[in-house]
């Protein structure tokens, strides 16, 4: 017992998620003649898998809205704040573009599709694409009650800015109401370190409850597909983010992907960049040296609007898709799943699986059938598990940058080994 205490939280994550996936393993290869297994899997890591990932969420909006307007008051100057979200914005935007640039290049060469014929699973509801507009729209919240109990997290970012401004402009009253954000600040951070403590039992029950459930022979006639997303996936995470922080920031970037360990094994297990916000931000502010002023617009904001493994997934999905049917996309309308997954990734959540609903507006772009998507289903949530781990990444990666940029990364926590994240 004391020796797993004395192990790193990313020491425990790991062993808890490997254990997951080998009792998963051995409940799929079991169940057939042991139907109790299954049950078992059902009741028991699947609700403490539930448990966890409501926990976790439950973390999220008052997080969210306290650290940012914290955050916000921090700033010295309110024109930096239009400064940190422009860049951030255009950071954002642009690796998801060669997140799906990179996918697409692959795909073409790759020819996942090839041998393949279009065949959708019978009765299959395609899920219903929100429209881009609306979001852009929706982004102001008329209610911001409304919006903290939804979880609209857009909204709540731009209520939060809102509120730290004012507190701002508001003189003593302000700064009263700043003191007991700080307050709050240091009460919620408490609350994440009391359901950390569950982390690793929360990741072995969603691991072995998934595993379980889907095996890892599902991938079939699939493994091109799915290895080609994996391996675009791959390049991006060690090849292109990487690069980018080396170009923006002259920082070593082995050091960033050994310091994210943690945060890429609770979205790998959690699927969803919204529930991993709070991992995330501790990371930021615990040992890569991004501090709160940043920390609490850039990761919040990323978890909702800048998904590269996701985009990654549209790409060679759209290609899939279209090869089976024979279909050959010309390059207008490549040109389109471009610009729509990227747009598509702006109003929706960071959740398990909503990848499927934004591929379901590009398909729709660019003509073909939303019933692809039923081809790929089965194999999504794997894919799914990785490509969080992408998007949460990147979202950490584009901090780092507009915090060096900003003049504010703390380089000394940056570069120093034993600066990790840990739990108090
Ligand atoms: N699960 C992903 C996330 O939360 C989104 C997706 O690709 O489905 O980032």
């Amino acid at each position: 017992m004391t020796a797993w205490r004395n192990l790193s939280l990313s020491a425990q994550i790991l062993i808890a998620l490997i254990a997951g996936l080998i009792v998963g393993l051995i409940f799929n290869v079991l169940a057939p003649g042991l139907p109790i297994l299954n049950t078992i899997n059902e009741q028991v890591f699947g609700t403490i898998g539930s448990l966890f990932l409501s926990a976790l969420q439950l973390l999220v909006v008052p997080l969210v809205l306290v650290s940012l307007v914290v955050g916000t008051t921090a700033l010295s100057d309110p024109a930096k704040l239009g400064r940190l979200g422009l860049g951030t914005m255009i950071f954002y935007l642009a690796t998801t573009a060669l997140a799906i640039v990179t996918a697409l290049i692959a795909a073409n060469i790759i020819d996942p599709g090839r041998g393949l014929t279009f065949s959708p699973a019978e009765n299959y509801e395609a899920p219903v694409p929100p429209p881009v507009k609306d979001v852009l729209i929706n982004i102001i919240p008329k209610n911001p009650i409304g919006a903290l109990a939804d979880g609209n997290m857009l909204q709540i970012i731009v209520f939060a800015i809102l509120l730290g401004l004012a507190m701002m402009l508001a003189g003593k009253s302000g700064e009263r109401i700043k003191a007991a954000f700080e307050d709050w600040n240091h009460v919620i951070m408490q609350l994440v370190n009391i359901v950390m403590l569950f982390a690793p039992l929360g990741v072995f029950a969603l691991m072995a409850s998934v595993i379980a459930r889907l095996g890892l022979e599902s991938l079939g006639s699939l493994a091109a597909y799915f290895m080609t997303v994996f391996g675009v996936l791959m390049i991006h995470l060690f090849i292109t983010y990487p690069l980018i922080l080396k170009l923006f920031t002259g920082l070593n970037p082995l050091t960033f992907l050994q310091k994210m360990r943690p945060a890429m094994l609770f979205a790998f297990s959690t699927s969803s960049s919204n529930a991993t916000i709070p991992v995330n931000l501790r990371t930021a502010r615990e040992a890569l040296g991004i501090p709160n002023q940043v920390s609490s617009f850039t990761i919040p904001l990323g978890a909702t609007i800048n998904m590269d493994g996701t985009a990654i997934m549209q790409g060679v999905a759209v290609i899939f898709i279209a090869q089976t049917m024979g279909v050959d996309l010309t390059l207008a309308q490549l040109g389109t799943v471009v610009v729509m997954a990227v747009l598509a990734s702006i109003g929706t959540a960071g959740v398990p699986g909503v990848g499927l609903v934004m591929l379901a507006t590009v398909l729709t772009q660019v003509g073909l059938p939303v019933e692809g998507i039923a081809m790929i289903i089965g194999i999504d949530r794997l894919l799914d598990m990785t490509r969080t781990a992408v998007n949460i990444t990147g979202d950490a990666a584009v901090s780092t940058i507009m915090a060096k940029r900003e003049g504010v990364l703390d380089v000394a926590m940056y570069n120093d080994p034993a600066a990790q994240v840990e739990l108090d």
